[in-house]
Formats: C-alpha cells, structure tokens, sequence
C-alpha cells in the first residue's frame, strides 16, 4: 500500500511525499478524516491532489493512502431518482442540496444498498460480448434498467441467476473469457468517471431532440446525439431553459447536472420535478430522471469531477440503447473550478486566468455526445446541453468562445430581449443550428413537408424585420411604404405569437410539433393574405384592427385537441374581415 504525508495545503490541493509508485488520477483518502481526492500531478514521489471535500481542519503530517483505482462512479439500479453530489455521494434530502455537508470522509453506497428483480434475458452456455445484455431490472415506472456484461468483458456465459430477487452486491453472472479467467458479473458495474464509455460506431445527428420549445425545435434545432450551448448574463433564462429540456426533451433518460449554481436552484428542481408528469408517458419525470446537485457552496473540486460523473451516468444509459440528455448548468461554474484549481498548482494562467487546457476539457466533454451503434449493436444517443455564463454577458469571454468552437447549436440568450420580457429571450439573430439539414427529413416525414420552407420564410421576415428597423430609426415609421408595414406586422406575430413561449403556463410550456409547424403555417398564411389585401390598397392599420391577429395571438394557449376547432373558427375569422376590408377598398 502506497502512504504518502502532507506537507502543504492550499484549499482543496494537497501535496503529499512518500507517494512513489502512485498512477494520476488515482482516487487518495486523505487525512486522518478520509477525505477523498484525486491525484492531478506526481513528481517523483510527491503527489498533488485535488480533494472533494472541505479541507479545513487538514494539517501537514497526516497520512495519505492511495487506493490503486481511479475516480470511477457504480452504474446500476438506483441512479434513477437519486440526487448525487459531484463524486456521486447520495445527498439524501433537499436539506442536503443546499449545502449542509454529509459526513466528511463518507463512504457509503453509491447505489441504494437493496434488493432488485433480476430477470435473466440469455441462457448459462451462450457467448456474450462486452456490452451484451444478459437481463434487466424494473428501476422505475418508467425506466427498464439492462444488465449489461461490462465493456471490457466478453466470452462465454457460464452461469446466470433465475429470476428472482438479489442484492445490488450479489453476482448475477459469470463469464469465462477467451483467456480462460473467470469474471463475476453485478448487476452494476463500475467505470473511471474521466475515461468515455466504448461504443461501435457514431450515426449522423437526423433525428431531433424535441423539446417542446418552439424556438429550438423550429428554429434552431438540436439533433439527438447532439450538443448544444446556451450562453446568457445573469437572469437571461439559462436555468429556466435547461429546467424546460428536462421536463419536455422526449429523451427516455435525463442527467440534470447542477454544476456550482445557486443551492435555492436546485432546491427548486427537487421541489418541482417531483410533481411534474411527463407528457408523452403520463408518469411523473423524476422516474427518468438523475440528479446531480452540486451548488456553489459545495468544495470547487467535487464540481470539477460533476459533469464527468453526469456524463458517464448518461453513457451508461446509451449503452442500454437509450436516449439521453444530459443538461449542465453551468459550464462556467465548471470552468472557474478547473481556473481555480489551476490557480493553486501555481499554472501558467492563460486567458482570463482560465488555464490554456480549457479548451481541450470542454471539448473533451462535448465530445462524449452522440448518437452511436453500441457495444450490443443497439442505437443509444446522448445530447449535450451547456449553458455557459459569461461574466457581465459578453459572449468574447474564454468559455463562450471555446463552447461556440464545439457545440453545433447555439442557442443565445439576449439581455435586451428579457428587459421586454421577450421570453425565452433567444436571439433569433444572432442563435444558429448546424442540423437544420440534418433533421429535415425527420420533420417531413413525421411532421409535416413543409416544415423547412415555413421556417426559412419566417427566417426571412425577421431578418427583413431587422433591415427594416435600421430604415425606420433614420427616416422614421411613416415614410415605410404600406409593403414593408406588413412585413413589420408579420415579424412581430412571429415573435410574439409564437417564438415567446411562457415556461410558467399549463398549456403554453410544452407545444407539440403538430402545433408548432400549424402555429407557424397560420401565421405566415395570414401574412400572405394581408400582403394580398394591401396590394389592393387596403392600409396595414386596417389589417391591424382585425380580431383574426387577436386569434392568433392566443392559439398557444390552446390545447392541442382544441386546436383544429379553434382554428376553423379562426380561418371563418379571417375570411369575413378580409374579404369586408377587401370590398371597401376596392368596391
Ligand atoms: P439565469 O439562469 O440565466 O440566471 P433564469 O433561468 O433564472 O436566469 O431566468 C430568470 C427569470 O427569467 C426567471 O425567473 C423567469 O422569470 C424569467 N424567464 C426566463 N425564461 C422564461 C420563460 N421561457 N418563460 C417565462 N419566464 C421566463
Ligand atoms: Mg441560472
């Protein structure tokens, strides 16, 4: 057993000698406390090491031990419904989430110490590869926990358990490999947190994540297997963006991953996840759904190893042929732990402070994301979704800068846009999605043909919207000739009436796909009429009057079986004004 002692202490890095024959990232107990860390550094037989837990109270002399594994995380029944700290430390109560600390030293079960039905899916003789489904636990209403022979075992299946009911800690399998050793196979298994989970093979991002949000899914989709940054200042929506992925993302699982976030909006994620119902199976979303709370109050290096522990929770879900989506709020929380870390190793700082490797570990993050062939050849997807805050909202900042070079979407959140309470206040302008292309087909085939082409009009309005709006402040809204008014007409019911989404009401928080592409055909087809009627003279302020554009205005707040009705009330609407205001004006 290697058993080092301190000799210095600088916050959560601790520097040890007497460490020879120690591997990086090998897992420390540390202190007469046990506290646990990681070693991030060795020279010679002096090991640096970031440590998990509040160091206070540590002194030089004391004894570190090294345990000969890496930082890993247990996979199996019982992530489901679990909230973890940054090490996957169950914090059991919402008390817990907001900062009271559990023990210092904790070694407790990472997965609830319980008995599961295991039912076995092969039979004892068959050959089974690294990744093969051998059975599967019921975790959750909604969640079909696959046992899976871990990713480097595979050969012959020489026993397996009946169904019935075992212990977490009980084998279930054994495995002789083609080197004639023997394997015992859990129902978890146990992998480094900062090494990717293997698959076969990536597919390219054609299906959509759909999220319910109307500006994301219509405008600027995310792939399933996709990644995705929403960068904001202070109070912009980022958290209120990622709690909406969360409960409306059709993924079958959710890794939440509160990354150094204020504690109360955690706490406001265990109040109020509990109670929302999933709208697609009708069961409450906390049955998909792992938590991972770790707040600002919490040690920086447990929130340095947070999104690598989400992030292989998630993996491990895929491999079951899953698909997941993993949100981190934020990154930047993330970032400063990693800046301050690297402040206490005495590095070279780079830009900002951050340390010049940032970019190369959030690209290493981003990266774990896809939608792949798994190791059973199954199809298994994990989404990414960042939100990053940049200090004082500028976007030119290191971690936005470096999230915009590897996610493919970008979804830009927009102060001036929420001080007019334009929510969610995503910049229609400056936001981008690289799997329009990518997700069309999707959408013609189950939605509806026409999806790209409506989009792409309504792009072109607002961009118009934009050229028009720098004409109006030099020669000001009365020389605009009657054609352009309606463009301006058009441009503000696609914003108001359907890229504003309010996240608080019953109906409005999630719009189906149906809905979004009709919302949107409705109101360019009325914008096609008006132009129609305009060219016949009629002035946009007459057209301003008409209680159809009222009706458009409140479609989403109609509920999706309401919605046909609705609007064949709306079109008998629409008709009769138009065609009065058409027989005024050229009658
Ligand atoms: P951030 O995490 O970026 O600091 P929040 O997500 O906490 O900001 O959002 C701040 C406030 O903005 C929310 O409390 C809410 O009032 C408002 N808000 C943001 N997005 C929406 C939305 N889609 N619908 C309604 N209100 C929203
Ligand atoms: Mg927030």
């Amino acid at each position: 057993m290697i058993e080092g002692k301190i000799i210095k202490i600088s916050g959560p890095v601790v520097v040890a000698e007497g460490m020879a024959g120690a591997k990086m990232y090998e897992v420390v107990r540390v202190g007469e406390q046990k506290l646990i860390g990681e070693i991030i550094g060795l020279n010679r037989d002096r090991a640096t090491m970031q440590v998990y837990e509040e160091t206070a109270g540590l002194k030089v002399g004391e004894v570190v031990i090294a345990t000969g594994r890496p930082l890993s995380v247990k996979l199996g029944p019982g992530l489901i419904h679990n909230i973890y700290d940054g090490v996957q430390r169950p914090l059991e109560s919402i008390k817990a989430a907001q900062g009271s600390f559990i023990d210092r030293g904790f070694s407790g079960d990472e997965l609830p110490r319980k008995a599961w039905k295991f039912v076995p899916s092969v039979a004892a003789g068959t050959t089974v590869s690294a990744g093969a489904i051998i059975g599967s636990v019921t975790e959750s209403e909604l969640v079909e926990h696959r046992i899976l022979v871990p990713p480097n075992v595979s050969g012959e299946l020489v026993k397996i358990a009946p169904e019935g009911m075992y212990d977490i800690e009980e084998d279930v399998a054994e495995v002789r490999t083609a080197d004639g050793k023997t394997v015992q196979v859990k129902m978890y298994q146990v992998w480094p947190v900062r090494v990717a989970r293997p698959y076969v093979r990536k597919y390219p991002p054609t299906i959509p994540l759909i999220t319910g949000q109307r500006v994301l899914d219509t405008f600027f989709p995310i792939a399933k297997g996709g990644t995705a940054g929403i960068p904001g200042g202070f109070g912009t929506g980022k958290t209120v963006t990622q709690h909406q992925l969360a409960k409306w993302a059709d993924a079958e699982i959710v890794v939440y991953v509160g990354c150094g976030e204020r504690g109360n909006e955690m706490t406001q994620v265990l109040k109020e996840f509990p109670e929302l119902i999933d709208p697609r199976s009708g069961k409450p979303i906390t049955e998909r759904t792992v938590l991972i709370a770790n707040t600002s109050n919490m040690p920086v290096a447990a929130r340095e190893a947070s999104i690598y522990t989400g992030v292989t929770i998630a993996e491990y879900f895929r491999d079951m042929g899953y698909s997941v989506a993993l949100m981190a709020d934020s990154s930047s929380r993330w970032a400063e732990a990693l800046r301050e870390i690297s402040g206490r190793l005495e590095e070279m700082p780079g830009e900002a402070g951050f340390p010049a490797y940032l970019a190369s570990k959030l690209a290493g993050f981003y990266e774990r994301s896809g939608r792949v062939e798994t190791l059973n050849g199954d199809t298994g997807s994990l989404s990414i979704i960042g939100a990053v805050s940049p200090p004082g909202g500028d976007f030119s900042e290191p971690v936005t800068q470096n999230t915009l070079r590897v996610v493919k979407v970008f979804w830009a959140l927009d102060k001036s846009l929420k001080d007019q309470r334009h929510f969610p206040s995503i910049n229609w302008l400056s936001s981008y999605s690289l799997y329009l292309d990518d997700v069309e087909g999707w959408w013609s085939q189950h939605v509806d043909t026409t999806w790209r082409k409506t989009r792409d009009r309504a792009m072109e309005v607002l961009q118009k919207e934009n050229e028009l709006k720098e004409i109006v402040q030099l020669i000001g809204p009365d020389a605009l000739p009657e054609k352009e008014r309606v463009v301006l007409l058009a441009a503000q019911m696609i914003r108001e009436d359907f890229l504003q989404q309010n996240a608080f009401h019953d109906v409005d928080s999630f719009c189906s796909e149906k809905k979004q592409v009709l919302m949107l055909q409705t109101i360019m087809s009325f914008y096609d009429e008006a132009l129609k009627l305009v060219e016949r003279g009629v002035p946009v302020a007459e057209i301003r009057q008409t209680s159809a554009i009222g009706r458009i205005g409140r479609l989403k707040y109609v509920e999706e079986a309401k919605v046909p009705s609705y609007l064949g009330e709306y079109q008998a609407a629409l008709r009769a004004e138009f065609s009065s205001l058409s027989d005024q004006y050229t009658g």
